[in-house]
């Protein structure tokens, strides 16, 4: 989406295809949330140069979309004897990636800073600018943008086949063929596939599953910062970090799968996340969690980040082995495609639109949220709106105009899950055991659609699938 927002700046004719019923992106929605600073990245890569370079521009662009983004800062904990001896290395790593504005830090500090982190930490090391921002609002904040500045959408819209005929490419999708003179392979853990399709076959996407437990809110855990483990050879570990909206998540799991549509959550990596991150924080309590999720990282072989242009397919880009870092980078890997396409030939017009940098920030105003007001200023809201006087989501204190807008605005929210990352409506305690009654009949009512067709997440996943009773 990162790539269709920059893109979005210039007069080009640009479609983004996707196999899903909505904008926010596949593991770019089931993920940390962290901007990272890139302090762990392989040095020397192209990871670790985008990483790096995007985590500063997470500030101004957060400012342009009008989306939450708090640099809360991490603290990683060194626990065992093996694991304080790799903080020095840790440190070389980062000033190798350029990353100098990290501190070590003595056990005594590690836990005036975070008193719930073990008795028996060792040491551990500051890095302030670890960041935290809600992930689905920046997928869909950018594509708001881009489709007013003419990008357009296709949503479950899936890739089948691509023709290259030695000038401009076809695009097969399940909705009918696309012309165009480019093409950019951005489908995560699908890049493998859609490559193949014109004759690309030197590496292989496999999954890499990551399974999480949400904490409510009302656990009111004194944690303010990422708490980090040591990361491991294959991931950064299981973390504990606050989330923008004021709850916590704890995992993620690394497990290498072969299917891709293995995105469930399982008993033991569940169990397997408490009992590692107790290791950090004991006072970490299963009782506290109200749900679970999972994603699967796109994990690349030969490994690392690709942004790859071929002599023989030109106008064809690939973005592949994307794989644990792609929301911090999302938007340095934007920039860095644009100059791929400058690089082919393609002319880069700044286009006089809605997102340029001489608009007045914000360029984007985000939904209201209700929540967020104060008594005085929820009552003029509601003078103004008398839909926002309808709490529909109870948990999240969501009400029914902001559910409207989700759905209105363009591309807009089509079923239950697009209005659950939206405005939150069914992400708190209760897990939409209340607002589940009510936003069903409003999405029948904004689409003018039977209420049987109403879905939890577009394809055939209906909310209700028949009557019972009626009563006259
Ligand atoms: C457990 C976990 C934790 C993570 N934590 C973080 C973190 O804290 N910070 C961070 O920066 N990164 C994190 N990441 C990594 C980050 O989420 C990914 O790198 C990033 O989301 C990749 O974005 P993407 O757009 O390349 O892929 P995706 O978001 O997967 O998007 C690919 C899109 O391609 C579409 N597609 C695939 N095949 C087809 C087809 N045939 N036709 C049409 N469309 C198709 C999909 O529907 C999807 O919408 C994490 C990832 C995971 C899984």
């Amino acid at each position: 989406m990162a790539v269709a927002y920059e893109l979005s700046r210039y007069e080009l004719s640009v479609t983004v295809v996707d196999r899903l019923n909505d904008v926010g992106g596949d593991a770019s929605r089931s993920n940390s949330a962290i901007i990272h600073t890139g302090f762990d990245a392989p040095p020397s890569t192209l990871e670790s140069s985008l990483v790096v370079h995007a985590n500063p521009m997470f500030d101004r662009l957060c400012r342009e979309l009008d989306i939450p983004f708090r640099r809360t800062g991490a603290v990683l904990v060194a626990v065992t004897e093996e694991e304080e001896e790799e903080i020095p290395e840790i440190l070389d790593k980062a000033h190798e990636n350029g990353v100098f504005d990290l501190y070590y830090l003595p056990a005594r500090k590690v836990r005036e800073m975070e008193p719930l982190i073990t008795p028996k930490v060792r040491c551990g090391l500051y890095i302030p600018r670890e960041s935290i921002i809600d992930p689905f609002l920046l997928v869909i904040a950018m594509a708001e943008i881009a489709v007013k500045n003419g990008v357009e959408f296709y949503r479950e819209c899936e890739v089948k086949n691509i023709v290259y005929n030695g000038r401009s490419f076809t695009t097969e999708t399940t909705k009918g063929k696309v012309k165009s003179k480019i093409v950019i392979n951005a489908a995560g853990l699908n890049t493998d596939k859609i490559s193949n399709f014109l004759g690309i076959d030197d590496f292989k996407v496999t999954p890499r599953r990551g399974q999480f437990h949400v904490i409510d809110r009302s656990a009111e855990l004194p944690i303010r910062h990422i708490i980090l483990p040591v990361p491991t050879k294959i991931s950064k570990g299981k973390l504990i970090t606050p989330t923008i909206h004021g709850n916590w998540l704890i995992g993620p799991t690394a497990e290498d799968l072969s299917d891709k549509s293995l995105s469930n959550t399982t008993r033991n990596g569940l169990d397997e996340i408490i009992s590692d991150v107790k290791k950090l924080i004991p006072a970490i309590d299963k009782n506290y969690v109200i749900t679970q999720y999972a994603g699967l990282r796109p994990v690349r072989e030969p490994g690392g980040y690709h942004i790859r242009t071929f002599k023989n397919i030109p106008g064809f880009i690939e973005l592949s082995g994307i794989r644990s870092t792609g929301i911090t980078s999302s938007p340095a890997v934007a920039v860095f495609t644009c100059r791929k396409l400058k690089e082919m030939g393609i002319p880069l017009k700044h286009r006089e639109a809605v997102c340029t940098v001489s608009t007045p920030l914000p360029i984007r105003k985000g939904i209201v949220m209700f929540r967020e007001l104060n008594n005085l200023e929820r009552a003029e809201l509601i003078e103004r709106d008398p839909l926002y006087g309808r709490i529909v989501c109870r948990c999240e204190t969501v009400t029914e105009s902001e559910v409207v807008q989700s759905i209105k605005r363009n591309p807009g929210a089509h079923d239950l899950d697009g209005i659950k990352r939206r405005v939150r409506a069914g992400l708190g305690r209760c897990q939409g055991g209340f607002c589940g009654m009510h936003i069903p009949k409003i999405l029948a009512r904004e689409l003018n659609i039977p209420l049987n067709r109403v879905t939890k997440k577009g394809g055939g996943s209906f909310f209700l699938n028949g009557e019972t009773k009626r009563f006259e």
